[in-house]
């Protein structure tokens, strides 16, 4: 969605509101494409006194595998974000965003927000088991028979030379 926000800008105490789902399915990341469902997007541009705000908030699900067991999980996710927009020169481009012929590419903004706020790690559940190194075994369903105490040899040959 592209906000037209020039009367917004003109005019003191305008509000422009807005919700929309945004497609994400074809977007690709880690090789996937983890947006299963549409981006719930809602929120409104507001003008205070001269200054041109951005509220909004996002919701939407993802299905990717778990960094620890592999297995393919689906979570929620539920973002809000608020943003500065100003016509044109920014001092500071990292704290707002400059919208110089009056139209905001939501969808594009949107995106770089979600991208920014996801969790650096994905986990099915936060006490996940993962694989077994020795067997590959996923521990959250097979209890496998690899020793949790065996030795790594360069370790045990060190024991030897302690004794
Ligand atoms: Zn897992
Ligand atoms: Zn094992």
């Amino acid at each position: 969605m592209v906000l037209e926000l020039k009367q917004l800008f003109e005019i003191a105490g305008e509000v422009q509101t807005f919700e929309y789902e945004l497609d994400l399915s074809e977007y690709e990341l880690f090789s996937l494409h983890p947006f299963c469902s549409p981006v719930h997007v809602t929120g409104r541009v507001f003008n205070t006194a001269g200054v041109v705000e951005l509220d909004y908030s996002v919701q939407f699900s993802m299905e990717l595998p778990c960094d620890r067991c592999m297995d393919e999980f689906q979570s929620n996710y539920a973002f809000s974000f608020r943003n500065t927009l100003v016509a044109q020169n920014a001092a500071d481009r990292d704290e707002y965003i400059e919208v110089p012929d009056f139209r905001l590419d939501l969808d594009e903004l949107a995106l770089s927000d979600i991208l920014l706020h996801l969790p650096s790690k994905f986990l099915c559940s936060e006490d996940c088991q993962g694989l077994c190194p020795k067997c590959g075994a996923n521990r959250n369903r097979t209890p496998c028979q690899c020793s949790e105490k065996e030795i790594d040899p360069r370790l045990a040959v060190l024991g030897e030379l302690l004794k």
